[in-house]
């Protein structure tokens, strides 16, 4: 049994410029690019997940409560769904596994509703690779990094998230998620981002 990193959402929509910018998400794009190569061997696999959207329906909204409805992001094919610049060369480098598609039709805040290019999801890839324990790091920590470490924790993993990589939407929610987290029994590493 091993443990793998889960990079959540590290896409240019989520950064500064982009249509749902988390404050401090291009720095932590930077910060896991740096993670990833310094952990080199340290893993035994990583992997990343992207928001792909097409038609999630009310996921998208023209007055997002930013809850659970948001700006268009993420669409399939954007600029915007791309990897952030500052992360994107941990993957073009080979160090990122595998990448996981989530959300085509709906809001899908979880990586482990994601699956690869040929179907296989999230937690089927790891279960196949002897994964016991995880790390999540990421863009938000109120939404899709919390959704992915719970659902971890749900379907049995041994979860805990590195607060220094992951950055949050607002203080109050931020709070809250790692309220929930811990509730769930992930560990919590680090200091939290939040805007
Ligand atoms: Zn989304």
């Amino acid at each position: 049994m091993s443990r793998a990193l889960i990079i959540v959402d590290v896409q240019k929509d989520f950064c500064e410029g982009g249509s749902v910018p988390v404050k401090g998400g291009a720095d932590r794009a930077a910060a896991i690019a740096e993670l990833v190569q310094r952990a080199d061997g340290q893993y035994a696999f990583v992997v990343a997940t992207r928001d792909h959207h097409i038609d999630p329906g009310a996921h998208f909204s023209d007055n997002p409560d930013f809850q659970d409805s948001f700006p268009v992001h993420c669409v399939v094919g954007s600029e915007g769904s791309e990897f952030h610049p500052d992360f994107a060369p941990a993957v073009d480098s080979g160090h990122v596994d595998e990448i996981f598609f989530k959300g085509a039709n709906s809001a899908s805040k979880s990586g482990f509703e994601g699956s690869t290019k040929d179907g296989t999801t999230l937690s089927a890839w790891l279960k196949a690779r002897d994964i016991a324990d995880l790390d999540v790091v990421g863009i938000a920590t109120d939404h899709c990094v919390k959704a992915t470490a719970l659902d971890g924790a749900r379907v049995g993993f041994t979860v805990r998230v590195l607060l220094d990589y992951t950055a949050g939407v607002a203080a109050d929610t931020t709070r809250t998620a790692l309220d929930e987290l811990r509730q769930a029994g992930v560990a919590l590493s680090g200091e939290p981002v939040v805007a």
